[in-house]
């Protein structure tokens, strides 16, 4: 089967914004990365053109965007210490917003990379 090769091409996982990365893809997924980490290499490997997953899950099951949100807000609320966990791979924009969430329900932020 016949590889497409792009090379310079920029992993945005953890933040650190890696833009020397050759990546080679079938039809279907990334099958090989050089010059990724194993972070980077993990993140390219899994990422693929079909849908995976459905839009949300609730306890597992597959549930609309607005059921999601409607539980993720029950969930907050009945926190007693919300924490606001992950943020990689989303935008500046999002991460605003992630940030005023937790001022807003006395919550705390991590990301990702504290593991
Ligand atoms: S996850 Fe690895 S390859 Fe990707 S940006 Fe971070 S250090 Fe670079």
């Amino acid at each position: 089967m016949e590889l497409t090769v792009v090379k310079n091409a920029t992993c945005t996982f953890c933040g650190c914004v890696c833009d020397d990365i050759e990546l080679h893809a079938d039809h279907r997924r990334i099958v090989h990365t050089k010059a990724a980490c194993v972070l980077g290499a993990s993140w390219f490997k899994n990422h693929t053109a079909e849908r995976l997953y459905p839009e949300a899950l609730i306890d597992g099951r597959e549930a609309t965007v607005d059921e999601a949100v409607e539980a993720a807000a029950h969930y907050l609320h009945d926190a007693a210490l919300p924490l606001v966990y992950g943020l990689s791979n989303i935008t500046c924009e999002a991460q605003r917003e992630a940030i005023s969430l937790a001022e807003l329900i006395g919550g705390v932020v991590d990301s990702h990379t504290s593991l």
